[in-house]
C-alpha cells in the first residue's frame, strides 16, 4: 500500500514507539477500534503516556 511507505513518519503522537503500527495510521485505528478504544493522538500528552486507550479514559481526559 502506498500509504504504508510513509509509516514511521513523523507525525505520530504515540510514545510507544516500538509498536509495529507506529506511524501506520490505518492499522493503528483498525486495531484500537476493534478493541473499542481510541488511538493515541486523541489524548493529551499526559493521558497518552499512561497507555490507557479506553474510551472512558478519553472522556475523563477530554473533560479535564
Ligand atoms: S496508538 Fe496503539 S496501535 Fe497506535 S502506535 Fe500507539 S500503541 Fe501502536
Amino acid at each position: 500500500m502506498e500509504c504504508r511507505k510513509q509509516g514511521e513518519n513523523s507525525n505520530c503522537a504515540c510514545t510507544y514507539t516500538s509498536c509495529a503500527r507506529h506511524g501506520i495510521c490505518c492499522e493503528c485505528i483498525e486495531y484500537h477500534r476493534s478493541k473499542g478504544q481510541m488511538v493515541a493522538c486523541y489524548f493529551t500528552p499526559e493521558a497518552e503516556g499512561t497507555y490507557d486507550r479506553s474510551i472512558k479514559h478519553f472522556i475523563e481526559d477530554y473533560k479535564g
